[in-house]
């Protein structure tokens, strides 16, 4: 019995064939954006040991800096990617972990675990950036102790990453939460939309560059007065309110730069409640709405973590 005990101070049991997690276990994160990668070896958000970032250009170069970095420290056990979509995350799919059709030049078909299989024999896990995310918040942050639950980027575009009965959605591919539809009266909001894709869906009507585009200034330049974040709140919510009927999540969080701004939060949840108009009968919804709607735990860490919470996935998955 005190062998035991002493096993569970020493190690901690995780995953289908009970691979052992020893303390202070290193991973490998890469936060792979459309603008920036950033890499970090570690064993968990508040315990980073090394980070560089470094401009998203060809993928060759990009990948080639990540390695690079990598190669330079001992005893990673997994590395694992939160990437900008859409990519294929689905490890028994023929194109698992590459990057998919995708507007930014260079990256359709992008083979980022190949390449890193190619420098590493380590597990890798791969997913989208907002999948991660949403494992780091169950790992270290807001959503721990959840089953189901969903994690929203509200920034350059929109980005949903959902938990479900304790996994990441993928499903077909991945969630694509930023475009659906959104009720859109144009009457009120005239702008036309900006999704290259269906124009107005919830993207197209409610991220940095659809804010921009309507308003004629940056969203972090709007005073907090505009009428451009009550318009702003409006459309989350009742995103915000598709996804509570579809996927009746225990808890939303919201990250990204929108997502933070001073004034939304407290909006968002009085408007999303009002939308749903007392048909969701939950406690947490009617009586603790400010425990519901939340922000990141993890901060600005969320990317970072993100990466490495798929690594330590992976590595448990192994
Ligand atoms: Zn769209």
């Amino acid at each position: 019995m005190r062998a035991y005990a002493r096993i569970l101070n020493s190690a901690l049991f995780y995953g289908k064939n009970w691979s052992i997690m020893k303390k202070n276990q290193l991973f490998g994160g890469i936060e792979g954006g459309g603008t920036k990668f950033v890499c970090a070896v570690g064993t968990g958000p508040y315990d980073i040991r090394a980070e560089v970032r470094f401009p998203t250009t060809t993928p060759k170069e990009t990948l080639d800096q990540a390695i690079a970095f990598f190669q330079e420290h001992d005893g990673i056990s997994a590395i694992g990617v939160a990437s900008f979509g859409p990519l294929d995350p689905r490890p028994a799919s023929a194109t698992f972990g590459q990057i998919l059709s995708t507007p930014k030049a260079g990256w359709s078909g992008a083979q980022i675990v190949e390449s890193l299989r190619g420098s590493f024999d380590l597990p890798i896990g791969f997913d989208t950036d907002v999948n991660g995310a949403a494992l780091g918040e169950f790992c270290w942050g807001a959503a721990q102790g959840l089953d189901t639950f969903i994690y929203l980027t509200l920034g350059t575009g929109i980005g949903g990453g959902a938990y479900v009965n304790g996994r990441l959605l993928h499903g077909l591919l991945h969630p694509e939460m930023g475009h659906i539809a959104v009720p859109h009266d144009l009457m009120q909001d005239p702008f036309e939309g900006a999704c290259p894709f269906h124009k107005d869906c919830f993207e197209g009507l409610a991220s940095g560059v659809a804010m921009e585009k309507r308003w004629g200034q940056r969203a972090e330049t709007l005073p907090s007065d505009h009428p451009g974040w009550e318009l702003e709140a409006h459309y989350i919510a009742h995103a915000l309110a598709s996804y509570i009927y579809t996927l009746s999540p225990q808890r939303i969080i919201i990250g990204g730069g929108i997502g933070q701004h001073t004034r939304l939060l407290p909006d968002v949840q009085q408007k999303t409640i009002s939308i749903l108009n007392g048909y969701v009968r939950a406690p947490a919804i009617l009586e603790n709405i400010q425990t519901y709607i939340v922000s990141p735990g993890l901060g600005d860490r969320a990317g970072v973590a993100g990466a490495i919470a798929l690594a330590k996935q992976a590595f448990q998955e192994k």
